[in-house]
């Protein structure tokens, strides 16, 4: 539950460094960025929470009763580059895992790398090129 209300705050901290927007059309937003559309229920205690924090602020569109229109603070910017560079470890962190480095030449492989075995022990190489000068010079 945590977990789904800090994607979408996220979401909507996106949505509203694009443009400012009111919670309808908030929603249509995030059904672009998120695929689906979140109901309003889930939007509006985000926004409520987030208004609190100082992450938007609220201003009332003239002329028109009870249209609130949302807009991103300084604070909420500030906010959304951690998020960002937290989501960025993230996904390097499980890049990591999967990126094997060639024993040989040192580059890094997402995909394609060459498993050896030298001396009993499971190597990685990017070509076979690695591979050959590796176990000649072992
Ligand atoms: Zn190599």
């Amino acid at each position: 539950m945590e977990n789904m209300s800090s994607t979408t705050k996220y979401f909507i901290l996106i949505a509203l460094t694009r443009k400012n927007m009111h919670g309808y059309e908030m929603i249509m937003e995030l059904e672009k960025i998120m695929g689906k559309k979140p109901s309003a229920s889930q939007i509006y205690p985000v926004l409520k929470k987030m208004k609190s924090s100082g992450y938007v602020t609220v201003e009332k569109i003239s002329g028109r009763k009870k249209v609130k229109s949302y807009k991103i603070t300084a604070d909420g910017k500030k906010f959304l580059a951690d998020l960002n560079k937290r989501f960025d470890s993230l996904v390097e962190a499980a890049l990591k895992n999967k990126i094997k480095v060639c024993v040989h030449c040192g580059c890094e492989m997402v995909k394609g790398a060459i498993q050896k075995k030298v001396n009993g022990k499971n190597m990685f190489f990017c070509c076979e090129m690695c591979a050959k000068s590796y176990s000649h010079h072992k």
